[in-house]
């Protein structure tokens, strides 16, 4: 890795596992009783949320997302996405938003049978369609716990089929079981947290690692440094600000093992190149040098000044080159209030 740090610039930095509708959730109306554990986190507030987006939502809340990937040196966003009650074209309207700002995307769509066989059905009909015209991403399941095991392997199948992985949400809380999963699993999966997964759970696929998401549920810590796995880090949701990942990621894994070096949680970028290469080539530039892990695991408030995408320059002095920033979040603050309408009617 360190040949790739040079003073000031990087490469674009990939985001291995977000969730960009969740961008227009912060301000949301409280739930209607307070969470006391993961699956109530996932009841009251998630699967409120994502059954009252529409294609308007899903397009701003992409927007916003993108903007705010961008504007932190992100260039490249591995997203998984839920919307049950805008399922269809859903994968294309996000590809767009984000291609717009200059931000390059791998998406997905999670599926699951929380609505029902036709909702699970819709789902994988959307990752498929979203593949076969080209779209690039991986075939999504929600969480083997969520999901029926036909579904589990017409996702793999689905998967095979187009070359790509399947991106899924594994052993994230207790109530997280993953063992429908066995079987199924290729080196080209993408599996999400792994906080309760043991180490010889017999999983292949890179495990990513999402620690200021896993404070916050308050699921535990996964330790990835004991997997075999390759590690990938994302942020769950929680933005895309990739250096602030990395730091929480850094202080984590230390507070668990004083010997842990911040290139080792450095190294936790290489999936995300794996998967995306092309971010390898886009460029950053910083205001702040040398671009060394011994120095950003203690450096808050670093920012980029540039950034080129496949050779464009997409953010100069810190400000998008392709789209306003301030109509986006203006926009995003509108469609943010329609949301929130919808979630104080829903019961
Ligand atoms: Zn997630």
């Amino acid at each position: 890795m360190g040949q790739l740090v040079r003073d000031n610039t990087t490469p674009g930095l990939v985001c291995a596992h977000h969730h960009l509708y969740s961008a227009l959730a912060r301000g949301m109306p409280a739930p209607p009783r307070t969470p006391g554990n993961f699956l109530d986190i996932l009841e009251l507030v998630w699967w409120r949320l994502d059954t009252a987006l529409d294609d308007y939502t899903i397009e701003w809340s992409a927007k916003l997302g993108a903007l705010e990937a961008l504007e932190r040196g992100c260039t490249a966003i591995v997203d998984h996405h839920e919307s049950p009650n805008a399922i269809e074209g859903s994968l294309s309207i996000i590809a767009d938003a984000c291609a717009e700002v200059g931000v390059r995307t791998n998406l997905a769509y999670g599926v699951t049978d929380r609505h029902g066989a036709d909702g699970a059905a819709r789902g994988l009909a959307e990752n498929d369609r979203f593949l076969s015209e080209g779209g690039r991403g991986m075939v999504g399941l929600h969480a083997a716990f969520t999901c029926t095991d036909d579904t589990i392997a017409a996702a793999a199948e689905m998967a095979t089929k187009h070359g790509v992985g399947v991106h899924v949400h594994v052993a994230e809380g207790q109530a997280d079981t993953w063992q429908q999963l066995q079987g199924h699993t290729a080196d080209d999966w993408w599996l999400v947290h792994g906080v309760h997964l043991p180490d010889d759970h017999g999983l292949s696929g890179t495990i990513i690692h999402n620690p200021r998401s896993n404070m916050n549920n308050a699921v535990g810590y996964s330790r990835p440094a004991r997997f075999s796995n390759p590690i990938g880090l994302g942020t769950d949701g929680i933005g895309a600000d990739m250096l602030d990942e990395f730091r929480v990621a850094f202080v984590r894994a230390r507070e668990n093992d004083v010997t842990t070096t911040p290139d080792d949680v450095w190294g936790w970028f290489e999936p995300g190149w794996a998967l995306m290469p092309e971010a390898r080539n886009d460029q950053v530039s910083w205001g702040y040098a040398p671009m060394d892990p011994w120095r950003l695991a203690y450096s808050p408030g670093v920012s980029p000044t540039t950034v080129t995408v496949a050779g464009e320059v997409v953010l100069q002095d810190g400000k998008p080159t392709r789209v306003d920033a301030d109509e986006i979040r203006a926009k995003a603050a509108e469609a943010a209030q329609t949301l929130f309408t919808k979630l104080e009617e829903t019961p």
